[in-house]
């Protein structure tokens, strides 16, 4: 069902094209019906030329059936495109949608579920709809309208004879649907299957360091191939069950034909040989159309499943074209004065453990706040609490005097600077990774934030300087420059509070003393809040608290 709504809600944004596309399909399917009809008139023609019947109607039928195919040849191969084409379309808008999505859930989202998984999803289950046309209405309307207009045809040629034929046919639909709903739960493994293969490999990509420290390779090539070996079974099992429907329908296919052979001969005096010959190919068009019905249906079903994984994240009722223009941000951003204050919070990730046990603290525009304390005491929590990732469970978090819950997300976050202990900086230029949250600003002012962040002398010597691509060959990054460059990103906007977590973690002495020096003749009227471990370098100026 989940499938059928989301094809409706696409094709708003492509009713034309699909509308001439069915047309061309409508013309494309009704010309098969012609060829069984040409065999009728040829098998009867044969048997009665020896009256000396003239040829002149063949010849024009010829012609007349001969234009008839090279235009649905035509028609049927812009179908063909114009399907894709909407499919591919509706991949993308998907896509679009999904990441938005994902990207406006809470920071809370995240830790319970896998990346990988909702990577591997954007990728494979996502890409399967782009099939959705293609694979399933083209060939659902056009072997509807098929089946359609044969027991039309084959009930003008034998209404009894025809009869037989539906029931036999209609016999086969429990078969196909038995079938149908087993290939559907194997396939559905495997797919599930292949999600978690991705996942572990996605996993042990981004914590190579630590695969490779720890000595872990073998293990997560041996869980990687369990997974896939798991994706295996079960799509044997799916092809099994794909070639016992097929067969077994084959078989009755054929009894079919069999029986119209015997009917054609001895059934009854009134048809003409023709009638005959041309009642065989209908029936046997007929039961294939059937098969392709039925293939159709597992396919919806593969389909649906990646439609239903897809739906348990995003809403449908969000999916908009790609040439719409999204309002993510709000264009009235406050500015904040940058007072922030923490009265008895107490925050947990889970009810059963707290993280922070009745924190208080107050820091002013103009005022350093240094927050101390050993690993896992919640350090980086405070900083996610400040930028309105999780909500307190109890107490206040009040930004200028005003509770955080009432102040605008987009004005908060615009107005915090934050360098966390591990740099990360996107694909691009550094210039571009600075200039991210705002590129209008003058280049003085940009190498003013260099020279601030003690980033202008490594980027200078580099071969394109602050347009060196950050991803280029042979450029490597030490940790400490990805620091300083995250450093100067969040001054860009010279933002009302900065928060540093750690962010001088990767730091040399000297450098780090100049650091400090330079963001305190720069930042003496705005909040800076500082959570680190070693702070010998720190200038003496700051409130303290240790948690
Ligand atoms: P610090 O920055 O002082 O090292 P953190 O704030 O990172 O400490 O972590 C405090 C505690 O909260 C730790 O016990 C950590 O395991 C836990 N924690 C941190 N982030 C999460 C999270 N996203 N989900 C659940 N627990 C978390």
């Amino acid at each position: 069902m989940k499938l059928i709504k989301l094809l409706f809600r696409s094709v708003k944004y492509s009713r034309k094209k699909l509308i001439i596309a069915l047309i061309c399909l409508t013309f494309v399917s009704v010309t098969n019906l012609i060829y069984p009809w040409l065999f009728k008139i040829m098998v009867d023609h044969l048997l009665h030329s020896n009256d000396g019947s003239p040829d002149l109607n063949i010849t024009l039928l010829i012609v007349l059936i001969g234009g008839i195919i090279i235009l649905s040849t035509i028609l049927g191969y812009y179908t063909n495109i114009l399907m894709q084409q909407l499919g591919f379309q509706l991949r993308n808008n998907i896509r679009t949608a999904y990441f938005k999505t994902l990207l406006n859930f809470p920071v809370s989202f995240f830790k319970d579920e896998a990346v990988g998984k909702l990577t591997s999803r954007a990728t494979e289950d996502i890409s399967m709809l782009q099939n959705v046309y293609s694979g399933i209405l083209v060939p659902a309307y056009q072997n509807i309208l098929f089946i359609t207009g044969c027991l039309i045809l084959m009930l003008m040629l034998n209404p009894f004879a025809t009869g037989i034929v539906t029931l036999i046919i209609l016999c086969i639909i429990p078969l196909m649907y038995y079938f149908s709903r087993k290939i559907k739960v194997s396939s559905g493994e495997s797919q599930k299957e292949h999600a978690l293969a991705n996942a572990v490999m996605d996993e042990s990509l981004t914590g190579i360091r630590e695969v490779k420290a720890l000595l872990l390779e073998e293990r997560r090539i041996e869980k990687y191939k369990n997974k896939l070996i798991a994706a295996l079974v079960n799509e044997v099992k799916s092809s099994s069950y794909q070639a016992k429907s097929t067969q077994s329908v084959f078989v009755i296919v054929s009894l079919l034909l069999l029986f119209i052979f015997y009917i054609g001969i001895y059934g009854s005096s009134s048809w003409s040989p023709g009638s005959a010959v041309a009642f065989y190919f209908y029936s046997y068009s007929l039961t294939m159309a059937f098969l392709s019905l039925g293939r159709v249906y597992s396919r919806y079903y593969h389909i649906s499943g990646s439609t239903i994984k897809i739906t348990e994240t995003i809403d449908l009722n969000n999916l908009t074209d790609l040439n719409e223009v999204d309002n993510f941000y709000k264009p009235n951003i406050d500015t904040l004065k940058g007072k922030v204050e923490f009265k008895n919070v107490s925050f947990g990730y889970n009810s059963k453990k707290l993280v922070l046990n009745n924190i208080s603290f107050s820091v002013n525009p103009g005022e350093w706040l240094l927050i101390t304390g050993p690993s896992g005491s919640g350090k980086s929590t405070i900083s996610s609490l400040i930028l309105g990732f999780y909500k307190a469970n109890n107490g206040e978090i009040l930004i200028d005097d005003k509770n955080i819950k009432n102040v605008d997300t987009f004005t908060l976050r615009n107005n915090i600077g934050f360098v966390g202990q591990e740099a990360i900086l996107f694909e691009g230029t550094i210039r571009e990774n600075i200039l991210i949250k705002n590129n209008e600003i003058s280049e003085k002012k940009f190498y003013d934030i260099l020279k601030i962040s003690m980033a202008e002398k490594f980027i200078n010597q580099l071969p394109n300087g602050a347009d060196t691509n950050i991803a280029e060959r042979g450029i490597t990054l030490s940790a400490g420059q990805r620091s300083r460059i995250a450093i100067a990103r969040a001054l860009v906007n010279e933002p009302a509070i900065l928060v540093l977590d750690e962010a001088n973690s990767m730091l040399e002495g000297n450098l780090e003393a100049e650091l400090w020096h330079n963001l305190l003749n720069q930042r003496n009227d705005k909040t800076t809040i500082i959570f680190s471990h070693h702070t010998e370098f720190i200038p003496k100026v700051y409130k303290h608290i240790q948690i």
